[in-house]
């Protein structure tokens, strides 16, 4: 079979692949993405934190994002029953960004992709990683849909294939996640909304009326469209069955629709196409990451949809992997797990005691609180708003303990 020498290949074209690809060219290493599929393609998660404006800068692709057109987002709204509340982004307690935007990811994930390869990133669309031969040199095994295989020799891997998890199931690191089992159905919609004070530059978090397990997401873009899904275990989502046959579109609208305040905003609403079911997105890995190969994004671990973390840690690995990939390239020895596998995890550990407290409804508590203290709220919106790894904030740094004690004093 053919081969292939680069310094680092990279397994898939998603945001932390896109973005840790043009980072290494950026420094001069020899990189080579390999994406199973062609770009435009359809991906859920489509509500970013302004922390990953951060990346995007660093990436040299903020000037592209900007002037794309996407819905610009300032914040993030929750509602249940009659309680509504809100978070200006623009008003926290971290520095950086306060504002981001609300992508369809078909055109954004494709947006980046391009950027890289302008920047002069080698990205072959249509190759699969099929196999890694770890024992000396990394060395992946890529079929292209003409079933032709290349042999690529590589210093380093990252495996930034998302919910394909290539290094995970071929390398034995999967774990499962201590998060229960939960499914989204979702899709689409012209949402036609007439209500004037409906907020688009916010998603919208509605919980469900009877049973706060069960949450709503809405996100608007900028051309009268919308994302909508609903989130619960797959018992609790009425009408869902393991059938194939299942109008997941009728399990969707039923659910909508026994939110009050969804169906109203909703009463007109279209669906674009056919919803989608996704069940079982929870997952974790043993080892993060080696002297040969790290796990970006979701190949790694992935929390819950709640908090819209998803492409923020996907960027953040992104770039903390690169910096520590760069220095051992050039010949120092990196321990991988202090500088990038602890300082990872200290921001996906913030968002998960947040994804807890949510599903224990502490974390409903606290925000649904008539009077919040405002420095308070500045420091939780922060990381809200994605900033999990500013350990300046108290909220970051000791995220349990903290939390603990705002919703007791709510609570009281
Ligand atoms: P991806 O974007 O998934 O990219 C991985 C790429 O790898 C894909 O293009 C795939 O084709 C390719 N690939 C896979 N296998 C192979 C292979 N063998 N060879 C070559 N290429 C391969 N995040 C947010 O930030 N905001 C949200 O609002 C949000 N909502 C979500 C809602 C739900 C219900 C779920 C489940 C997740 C949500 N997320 C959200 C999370 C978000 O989808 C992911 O975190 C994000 O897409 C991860 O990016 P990535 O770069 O790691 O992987």
């Amino acid at each position: 079979a053919p081969s292939l020498n680069v310094d680092v290949a990279i397994i898939g074209a998603g945001p932390s692949g896109s973005i840790a690809a043009s980072l290494l060219h950026a420094q001069g290493k020899r990189v080579v993405v390999f994406e199973k599929q062609h770009f435009p393609r359809f991906s859920i998660g489509e509500s970013l934190l302004p922390c990953c404006m951060t990346v995007i800068e660093q990436a040299n692709m903020q000037n592209a994002v900007e002037q794309a057109g996407f819905q610009f987002k300032n914040g993030a709204a929750f509602k249940y029953q009659d309680k509504y509340t809100q978070f200006d982004f623009t008003d926290k307690f971290s520095p950086g960004p306060g504002t981001t935007f609300q992508v369809e990811r078909a055109t954004f994930d494709k947006l980046l992709a391009d950027e890289a390869v302008k920047q002069g990133v080698d990205i072959r669309y249509g190759h699969s990683v099929e196999s890694i031969d770890i024992d000396t040199e990394p060395c992946l095994s890529v079929t292209n849909e003409n079933n032709q295989t290349l042999r690529v020799n590589a210093k380093f891997i990252l495996d930034a294939s998302g919910f394909g998890r290539v290094l995970p199931r071929l390398l034995d690191l999967e774990k499962p996640s201590t998060l229960p089992s939960r499914s989204a159905v979702f899709n689409h919609i012209r949402d036609n909304i007439s209500d004037a004070n409906f907020d688009r530059n916010k998603i919208l978090i509605s919980v469900h009326p009877d049973n706060q397990d069960i949450w709503y997401w809405l996100i608007p873009f900028s051309d009268g469209r919308c994302s909508v899904g609903v989130v619960g275990k797959e018992q609790q989502l009425q009408g869902l069955t393991s059938d194939a046959n299942c109008d997941l579109n009728n399990v969707l609208t039923t659910m909508i629709n026994q939110e009050p305040g969804l169906e109203k905003l909703l009463a007109n609403a279209e669906l674009i196409n056919e919803s989608a079911l996704l069940k079982g997105y929870s997952a974790n890995v043993t080892t993060l990451a080696t002297d040969k190969f790290a796990l970006l994004g979701n190949a790694g671990e992935f929390l819950d949809p709640v908090f819209s973390s998803g492409v923020t840690i996907a960027m953040q690995s992104a770039a903390m992997a690169t910096k520590a990939l760069v220095k051992q390239l050039d010949g120092q020895h990196i321990d991988w797990q202090k500088e990038y596998s602890v300082p990872l995890m200290k921001g996906v550990d913030t968002f998960r005691t947040y994804v807890e407290a949510w599903y224990d409804c502490r974390f409903q508590d606290a925000i649904f609180f008539d009077d919040p203290d405002p420095k308070v709220k500045q420091m939780i919106c922060s990381i809200l708003a994605g900033y999990a790894w500013d350990e300046n904030n108290p909220f970051v740094s000791e995220s349990k303990r903290r939390l603990d004690m705002v919703v007791e004093l709510c609570r009281s």
